[in-house]
């Protein structure tokens, strides 16, 4: 997949209820991750092991209801959440997010 800086900034970020966020990038992109999907891919230090890349935590485990009490901006490079389990400590660049979009035409 290509990165370029436009497929990288969001124009709009908005929750669609509480399970679920939109992103539309500046390329058009259109990107909606679930809650517990964003969850599953925290890159904190609580979640992923820092050398290896392990992840520390059963992603299979995450509530299928998890949802999304706080979205907030970092900087102007990123994005941080609360989820309904608290967690809050993971900081989600717009490359990554960008990255994980879970569309199909992403996915390919
Ligand atoms: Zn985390
Ligand atoms: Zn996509």
């Amino acid at each position: 997949m290509i990165m370029d800086i436009t497929s990288s900034t969001p124009v709009a970020i908005k929750k669609k209820g509480n399970r679920s966020l939109q992103i539309t990038w500046e390329d058009g992109h259109v990107s909606l991750y679930s809650f517990r999907y964003l969850r599953q891919h925290c890159s904190c230090a609580g979640c992923i092991e820092e050398w290896t890349g392990r992840k520390l935590i059963d992603t299979e485990a995450i509530a299928l209801d998890l949802s999304g009490l706080k979205v907030e901006s970092t900087g102007n490079y990123a994005l941080s959440f609360v989820f309904s389990d608290n967690h809050n400590t993971g900081i989600y660049h717009f490359d990554y997010l960008r990255k994980i979009c879970p569309c199909l035409s992403c996915k390919e």
